[in-house]
């Protein structure tokens, strides 16, 4: 077990496969940016990939996750999940934006990925095409969802980052339907990544409004956490036993269980999601570092950590003090 400063165990790794994206999400990559993407040969190869997430192992990483950018738009992602399944993971999952989903499930499943989550921010297809930057149907997104259900990537998840006066009249609808699908719903508070979203508090549409919303409409009782450092407030129907799932990033901070380790694409490592530019892992990786080697630079990273972010946020939005972050699409969530 691999503790840092403030007692966290490291336990979960993400990791970012690619910095592009098929989508313009207005709350992560805004349209009309000059955007500089990594060249191909600055990013991670699988064997890199494999190398590193091997060696973590004894320190406690057991839960891996692969995002982006859109994870679905790195070539061969399948032979990576392969990879990857050969090690003694407990959890091997991925986040996507779903576009892609439906061509991709199965493969997806016969690679020896377990489950994945889906992004999907409105059920009106003006809405969705508008938040997203580019045209997009629903049904499209909701045939992914499908796809995976079918195949088996289950429990498959659903991820709505909710903003005020933009989707959150939503919530009700969307709980119904993924109840209906028997597809968890999380509905996660904008938060303020990167520096281009222009993220303010107004906008921020709490856990706790969404709570009230959705208990006029819904019988929903807590559900206790799985483990230290599960991010999301659980509820589940009493009817049907669905689970919802809230994330409060923003209103009701949980650094102080953070286990969460995020590899970038083009190698560096972030100890916070609000990391202004991460650690150099790359170069070691290149140099030819073995595992052991590899787990000393982690270890020492981990334990020096102090990274409590969005405890500190208002503090510093008051102070006027907020850092300079990395982009969302460079670190993917
Ligand atoms: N492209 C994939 C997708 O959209 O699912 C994976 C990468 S994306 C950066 C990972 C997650 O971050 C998505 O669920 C997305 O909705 C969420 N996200 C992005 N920007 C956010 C923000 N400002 N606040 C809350 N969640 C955000
Ligand atoms: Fe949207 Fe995900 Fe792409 Fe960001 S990385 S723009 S959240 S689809
Ligand atoms: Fe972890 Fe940073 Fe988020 Fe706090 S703000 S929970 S330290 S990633």
């Amino acid at each position: 077990m691999t503790l840092d400063r403030l007692g966290r165990e490291l336990h979960d790794l993400r990791i970012s496969i690619t910095d592009r994206c098929n989508f313009r999400c207005a709350f992560c990559m805004p349209d009309g940016e000059d955007y500089q993407f990594f060249h191909r040969e600055e990013i991670l190869s699988f064997e890199e990939i494999k190398h590193f997430v091997k060696a973590l192992i004894p320190l406690g990483v057991r839960k891996v996750r692969l995002t982006g950018g859109e994870p679905l738009l790195r070539r061969n992602v399948e032979r990576l999940v392969s990879m990857l399944g050969e090690l003694p993971l407990q959890d091997l999952s991925l986040t996507t934006n779903g576009f892609l989903l439906k061509e991709k499930a199965k493969s997806l499943k016969s690679a020896g990925l377990r489950r994945v989550t889906v992004s999907l921010h409105s059920l009106k297809d003006e809405v969705l095409s508008k938040l997203v930057g580019r045209e997009v149907s629903v049904s499209h997104i909701l045939e992914g969802i499908e796809e995976a259900l079918r195949v088996g990537l289950t429990p498959v998840k659903v991820n709505v980052c909710v903003i005020r006066g933009v989707n959150d009249g939503e919530i009700v609808d969307m709980a119904h339907l993924f109840k209906r699908m028997g597809v968890v719903v999380r509905f996660i508070e904008f938060m303020d990544v990167g520096n281009l979203n222009r993220w303010s508090l107004e906008k921020v549409f709490s856990v706790k409004e969404m709570l009230r919303v959705l208990s006029e409409h819904f019988r929903l009782e807590p559900v206790a956490k799985s483990y230290r450092g599960e991010v999301a407030e659980r509820y589940r129907h009493v009817d049907c036993g669905v689970e919802v799932g809230f994330i409060a990033s923003v209103t009701q901070p949980f650094c102080g269980d953070c286990n969460r380790l995020r590899l970038t694409a083009d190698g560096r490592l972030l100890t916070c999601l609000f990391a202004q530019e991460g650690h150099d892992v790359k170069s070691l990786i290149r140099s030819g570092a073995g595992e052991e080697e590899i787990r000393d630079f982690v270890r020492h990273l981990w334990q020096v950590r102090e990274d409590r972010y969005s405890e500190r946020r208002l503090e510093l939005l008051k102070e006027g003090t907020l850092p300079k972050k990395m982009e969302m699409f460079k670190i993917g969530g």
